[in-house]
């Protein structure tokens, strides 16, 4: 039985031949939206009807392009996922209703009992719970200092099937030696899983260091509106998907580069159902339009905010890859091209409470949630890294103290005056 994509259209290679915003805001145009319409429209159907029985035959058996049924894929999200592949310069992408989704999907996907995965210790809290959740089900996960490629290498092992980290991490924004990592996995030939959420792909592209596939989670930078849930698992077309142990047989028909994306399709999506809305899909879709104009603004504003914070004495010590004191500052120049992102965090002096600090800011909501328009801030131990405990905090460099700030497109005078007024209160 010849077995091929359940949804060819989706996962089209899209090559860029414009720059990131002129490829997202002709895109749908160009793949030949109904009545010339500009945006791809929201299909709200579940069901797709064919006049010929066959052809619905050849739908779910992946001989001709078509959608069966709404968990597996959509019009619109199909023109969301073309839109990322773009900005990834990936060969195709599978969106989910989360970036949790997109990244529990795949790793269960991808791999089982007795595989091992190495990940880097500075982690989204949420992932490093799901990882839990992976050893209890008997994928052993080990945890090292990814700013270090020595220390990856030093946890490999025959049975190790992927390599997970973050472009940069949260909350204290340690950047990965993306590079040396990715030689790293190459030689070994182990699948290199990038999350570029924090970085978006206005800044970076985890291809150009040979990760095989790139997570992002588009609830953040990408819809940037925060009106919408949404991940994304791009493969790249690094990863020699032939030479991956756990491919099910029934999948090793379809050439080798599509086996990747097609299993996480089918054994992820389709088997567990976290697909994403297509209401969320087009304001996601309509959010990524702006996506390089806003981290333009962006990155000004958290770079004018992280220096302004630096010199207050009520500050005891900043994190933020622009700062020349940051311990990977020559890295990231390097890597983003002179750009830091959005995220930032900060330890306030003993005597100030985090909390009333945050309480005095006008302009910062507190709020979790981060690659908002709006600048964002929380104090991250009691709240989103609460759950893991001290020890692990301490294992992450987390300050009981720290304050997280993920910086909005406010002008950015008036950020500055806000956090002014703040510690002058
Ligand atoms: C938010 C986030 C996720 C999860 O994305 P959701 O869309 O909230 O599920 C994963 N990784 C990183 C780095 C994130 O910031």
């Amino acid at each position: 039985m010849k077995i091929t994509l359940l949804n060819k259209i989706s996962t089209m290679t899209t090559p860029r031949k414009n720059g990131i915003t002129t490829t997202l805001l002709h895109s749908d145009r160009r793949s030949g939206t109904e009545h010339g319409a500009l945006h791809k429209p929201i299909h709200p159907s579940v069901a797709y009807g064919y006049n010929d029985s066959r052809d619905l035959v050849a739908a779910f058996q992946g001989t001709k392009p078509g959608y069966t049924y709404g968990r597996s894929g959509n019009p619109t999200t199909a023109a969301l996922e073309a839109k990322i592949t773009a900005l990834e310069q990936g060969i195709g992408t599978v969106c989910f209703a989360t970036g949790m989704a997109a990244i529990g999907h795949t790793l269960l996907s991808l791999l089982r009992e007795g595989d091992h995965l190495v990940a880097s210790r500075y982690l989204f809290g949420n992932t490093s719970s799901f990882l839990d959740t992976l050893s209890q089900h008997g994928v052993a996960v080990d945890y090292v200092d990814a700013t270090d490629a020595a220390q990856v290498e030093a946890a490999l092992k025959p049975e190790t099937r992927a390599v997970f980290l973050e472009t940069i991490a949260n909350p204290r924004t340690q950047v990965a030696d993306l590079a040396g990592i990715g030689t790293l996995c190459a030689q070994r030939g182990i699948l290199y899983i990038v999350d570029n959420t924090m970085g978006s792909p206005a800044l970076f592209n985890p291809k150009s260091v040979g990760a095989g596939l790139v997570m992002n989670s588009l609830t953040k930078y990408i819809c940037g509106h925060g009106n919408a849930l949404g991940g994304a698992i791009t493969d790249t077309g690094l990863f020699d998907w032939a030479s991956y142990p756990n491919i099910f047989a029934g999948y090793r028909s379809l050439k080798p580069a599509a086996q990747g994306l097609n299993q996480i399709r089918k054994k992820g999506l389709r088997d567990m159902g976290g697909t994403i809305a297509p209401e969320a899909a087009h304001h996601i879709a309509v959010g990524s339009e702006t996506l390089a104009l806003r981290m333009d603004r962006i990155w000004s504003n958290a770079l004018t905010l992280a220096r302004f914070l630096d010199g207050q004495p009520q500050v005891k010590r900043v994190d933020y890859p622009g700062l020349a004191s940051h311990p990977q500052h020559a890295r990231a120049a390097e890597l983003f091209g002179g750009r830091f992102g959005g995220l930032l965090s900060f330890e306030p002096v003993a005597g100030i409470d985090s909390l009333d600090l945050l309480n005095r800011l006008d302009l910062v909501v507190s709020s979790t949630h981060l690659g908002d328009n709006r600048t964002l801030g929380i104090a991250v131990a009691p709240t989103i890294y609460f759950e893991m405990g001290p020890a692990r905090r301490a294992e992450q460099g987390i300050a009981e103290s720290l304050i997280r700030i993920s910086v909005g497109i406010e002008d950015v005078a008036d950020l500055v005056a806000d956090f002014s007024q703040a510690f002058a209160g």
